[in-house]
């Protein structure tokens, strides 16, 4: 095929309107696409609202019959080719995921591979959904568990992992036999609707997987949340947002999974193997320019090892490339907006006037408005408020400790309990501290700790549920309990 002015090899990939029952819908009104990294637009998507969103809520429910009454086999056959599909055209997919969202285009190739592996995942083990037998208390009777779809599940999800956010959800919710609709993030609409042609050319059926993009966020959050044929919403967003939307589901109460906010700390024992952990903390912090909800957001090393930590760190940071994420070699794409870009120059100009000191970068960078350099402070205490917000930017705060017990504690003082890392090379060390940390996941002499096998969520207000491996499909399965009487003669 040839290629279009961005160099997609199909450009069927881009789609501008909402994909709901199999069908293409346009909207009077158009939301415009742009890039982050340099304003341009590069697309214009139909802007649904509440009406579409009840259609595919419809559609979803009407489907729903059809699609929990295939075999596990015969659903995981039609994911299979959906993954298939989302790899064959991964080059397009990550093309069309850096421009409307500004990673470099090796990392959003990496999220492509990383979204599709759990589709693939799932359709394997959609055919393990095993249920039970249990000794009754009496001989005439038997007691039985099956489990069973939850139904139609309806979904909101950000802009900063604009695939992977939607595959790990809908991979879980089509295996398990549930119907599925997502409502993406404004900012990036274009992977949602490129997974939905493909979905369409997978042969998943029309209503078992709805895209609906619109810019009434409220409007169409209460369908979502509200409408009594969706019986499962799934969120991934802000901690804010989510206790919104968790209070409008107690209306019909809905099964709801949360995946929110993080304040993730990376911890350096003076036992550590100092370059890995460099290392680690690059991966952790520097990916999507710091917006991620696993992010290393508070650095604490320990008083003996800070200088070299330090020293290594600044020099591997100075190294990265910042810049458009479609030039070869870019490490640090565009923030997502002016606005994020502003929120992250604040934290740091007022850690530094509470008195942390600027080791590397604090400004915005010439290559553009949403231009952040990565950037190191140092001397930072526990009490600023650098340490106590999810920065979500390229911005390395680094905290001083003297013990185990008093990290344990500064790490755990937060209201987040999403992602914590440590390094450590001391195996009690590693058990006490695993143990201690107040979260759903722990790296342990590790910086990059999701895939599709393993449970991804969080604790405390980073949410509940889980997403990816065997724990990830309970979210979408009800228990139903048989009691089969009157066995005696
Ligand atoms: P956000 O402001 O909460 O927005 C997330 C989604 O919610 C977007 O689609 C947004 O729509 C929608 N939304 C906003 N207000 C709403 C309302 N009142 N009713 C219904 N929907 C509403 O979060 P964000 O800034 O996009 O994303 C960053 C946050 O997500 C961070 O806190 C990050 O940690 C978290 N996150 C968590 C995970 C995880 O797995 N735990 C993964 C990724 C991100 P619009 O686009 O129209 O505003």
């Amino acid at each position: 095929m040839k290629a279009d002015k961005f160099g997609l090899h199909d450009p069927q990939l881009m789609k501008n309107f909402s994909y709901i029952n199999g069908s293409w819908h346009s909207s009077e009104s158009q939301i415009a696409v742009t890039n982050p990294a340099n304003g341009e637009v590069i697309a214009e998507v139909s802007n649904a609202s509440i009406a579409e969103t009840q259609l595919a809520v419809k559609a979803a429910k009407y489907a729903l019959t059809m699609w929990s009454a295939k075999s596990a086999n015969e659903r995981a056959g039609l994911m299979k080719k959906w993954f298939d599909l989302m790899i064959a055209h991964q080059d397009d997919l990550g093309l069309i995921l850096t421009l409307e969202q500004g990673k470099p285009l090796a990392e959003a190739k990496g999220e492509i591979a990383y979204g599709a592996a759990y589709i693939e995942w799932f359709a394997e083990e959609g055919k393990r959904v095993y249920g039970d037998t249990i000794p009754a208390p009496s001989g005439d009777k038997r007691i039985i568990v099956i489990k069973q779809p939850v139904g139609v599940v309806a979904s909101i999800t950000p802009w900063n992992f604009p695939n992977a956010m939607i595959a790990r959800k809908a991979a879980a919710a089509l295996a398990a036999g549930c119907t599925f609709v997502v409502r993406p993030a404004t900012q990036t609409p274009l992977s949602a609707l490129a997974m939905a042609e493909l979905a369409e050319r997978a042969g998943i059926p029309a209503g078992v997987f709805n895209v609906v993009v619109g810019d009434d966020a409220r409007g169409m959050g209460k369908v979502l949340t509200q409408h009594p044929d969706v019986s499962k919403f799934t969120f991934t967003g802000s901690t804010a947002v989510g206790q919104t939307l968790i209070s409008q589901c107690a209306t019909t109460v809905k099964k709801v999974s949360m995946e929110l906010g993080g304040n993730a700390p990376f911890i350096v024992f003076d036992d550590a193997d100092i370059d890995a952990a460099v290392q680690g903390a690059i991966v952790s912090k520097y990916r999507n320019a710091g917006q991620t909800c696993v992010c290393t957001n508070r650095i604490f090393v320990q008083k003996d090892v800070i200088d070299e930590f330090t020293e290594k760190f600044t020099a591997a940071v100075s190294a990265l490339t910042i810049g458009d994420g479609l030039t070869e070699g870019v490490n640090i794409g565009p923030m997502i907006t002016t606005e994020a870009v502003d929120n992250v120059d604040k934290l740091v100009k007022d850690s530094i006037a509470a008195g942390a000191t600027l080791a590397l970068g604090g400004q915005r960078d010439a290559a553009g408005d949403t231009f952040y350099q990565p950037t190191i402070l140092t001397n930072v205490s526990h009490d600023m408020p650098i340490a106590n917000n999810e920065i979500f930017g390229p911005v390395s705060p680094i905290i001083s400790f003297d013990n185990e017990e008093q990290v344990i504690a500064m790490a755990n003082d937060t209201e987040y309990g999403l992602a914590a890392y440590f390094y450590s090379r001391d195996i009690g060390r590693v058990w006490r501290v695993a143990e201690g940390l107040e979260y759903g996941i722990v790296g342990i002499n590790e910086g990059a700790v999701s895939n599709a096998s393993a449970p991804f969520g969080g604790v405390k207000q980073s949410g509940s549920g889980r997403e990816g491996s065997k724990y990830g499909l309970d979210d979408y399965l009800e228990i139903k309990y048989l009691c089969m009487g009157g066995l005696t003669k």
